[in-house]
């Protein structure tokens, strides 16, 4: 573009005030814009009405020229003079706004990411970028950065480049999410994560990290999750020295005993968990911890070690001895076998605390694993020779049908299920299917 001394004297004055007041890029582009309005209403006023086409498109880029297309049907000296200081204007604020200019860059990594015209600007936006991660109050932030090489450089940059100040929370999401895209979901009735997941084939694995602010049991109808999963283009890093207590599980030992057969164990000493306050440096990035390491360590109460008895005697042949024990080391009778408010009582009751072991009278095979109308969860084992035995009401049963059991074996733990008062055995003892009196092959 060709310019006379008075469009290089015009330009030279608007740079010289676009100088000054670069650190306030409000007052700069107010500045431009009245430089604009000034131009239009002199080429307005001058061209006596006719026809004008003025445009200015920052995001158009470089390459791209406004234009003023002026016509004159007037042959006045005055005009003539006026015009071509319209023109000596018009000339200077092309040279301004297409001419490359000074802006401070945000550059990671070498690449450039945004451009402002004030160094303020870009550190606002670094600043808005770390701030999310500084919010824990119950940490301190030792150190705190961009994992990547961030720098704030001062370069000339085309306008084209610079961020408009209303285009400021695009840039952030831009940089924050790595895309522009939003999705939203609004959350209907009978909607949790997995369903939601479902919906738009996305793992919830990816909307759990959509979604790092919200917990997935507190959804509520109308709440709104975002469905884009974030890939920041930026990484903050930081290390927080954090003070807290915690938990110190305890160990287990085993003990071998042959008071117990094989596969049977016993709490002999139960275990309790320690506490310790603990001093740790976590790392973190975007927020997500990547390793901690404990600086100091006070053991404030000691773990209780848990001591098993682990069994080791060989378990009795799982078939019928012939010879009945009580199915339970203690309880005592609550109700006898016979004829009981005028129907007969097929068994014997042992009143006993609900979570009773319940063993097996006799080796032999389970024939009934289950619920069994009145009797609630039951036990049935055949221990051939035509004899059986039974145990009722039950809370659960150990067994299976098929299982071989032996004489002593813990087969379930007693309860109250069924048609049952109150937490009780039902112990039967069947010879050919007939119910017989138990006392007569136990003793309780
Ligand atoms: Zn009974």
């Amino acid at each position: 573009m060709a310019n006379s001394g008075n469009s290089d004297g015009l330009k030279k004055q608007i740079l010289n005030i676009i100088g000054k007041v670069k650190d306030d890029s409000k007052l700069r582009t107010l500045l431009i814009a009245s430089s604009v309005c000034i131009l239009i209403f002199v080429v307005a006023f001058a061209s006596n009405g006719n026809s004008k086409k003025l445009g200015y498109n920052k995001f158009a880029g470089a390459s791209q020229r406004q234009s003023v297309a002026l016509e004159s049907n007037s042959d006045s000296a005055e005009i003539h003079r006026a015009l071509k200081s319209v023109s000596d204007v018009k000339e200077s604020v092309n040279e301004v706004l297409t001419i490359d200019i000074p802006a401070y860059v945000i550059s990671v990594d070498g690449k450039d990411l945004a451009a402002f015209i004030t160094k303020d600007e870009a550190e606002v936006l670094l600043d808005d970028i770390i701030k999310p991660y500084i919010g824990d109050e119950e940490a301190e932030i030792a150190d705190i950065g961009f994992e990547e090489d961030v720098k704030i450089v001062e370069k000339t940059v085309k306008p084209s480049e610079i961020q408009n100040s209303d285009e400021y929370e695009e840039i952030l999401y831009y940089i924050t999410k790595g895309t522009n895209e939003t999705k939203i979901h609004e959350i209907e009735k009978g909607e949790n994560f997995w369903v939601i997941a479902k919906k738009y084939n996305i793992s919830v694995d990816s909307l759990l990290k959509a979604n790092p602010e919200v917990k997935p049991e507190r959804i509520q109808i109308g709440q709104e999750v975002s469905l884009v999963v974030p890939k920041p283009l930026l990484t903050v890093a930081t290390k927080e020295i954090k003070e807290y207590k915690e938990y110190i599980a305890f160990e287990t030992e085993y003990e071998d005993t042959n008071v117990l057969y094989k596969g049977d164990y016993r709490v002999k000493k139960a275990g309790k968990k320690g506490e310790r306050e603990v001093v740790a440096e976590i790392s973190k990035q975007n927020g997500i911890e990547v390793s901690r390491s404990i600086l100091k360590e006070n053991i404030t109460e000691e773990p209780v070690t848990k001591v098993v008895l682990k069994g080791t005697k060989d378990p009795p042949p799982r078939i019928g001895t012939g010879k009945f024990s009580k199915p339970t080391s203690r309880g005592v009778i609550t109700s006898p076998f016979g004829m009981r408010w005028g129907r007969r009582h097929t068994g014997i009751d042992i009143g006993l605390k609900t979570g009773t072991p319940v063993t097996a009278a006799d080796g032999g095979k389970v024939i009934y694993s289950g619920y069994k109308g009145g009797y609630g969860k039951c036990i049935i084992i055949d221990h051939g020779a035509n004899m059986k035995s039974l145990y009722a009401h039950n809370s659960s049963l150990l067994v299976k049908k098929g299982d071989k059991v032996f004489k002593g074996q813990t087969i379930a733990k007693s309860g109250n299920t069924g048609n049952s008062t109150g937490p009780h055995l039902h112990f039967e003892v069947r010879i050919n299917d007939t119910p017989v009196n138990p006392t007569k092959y136990v003793k309780y």
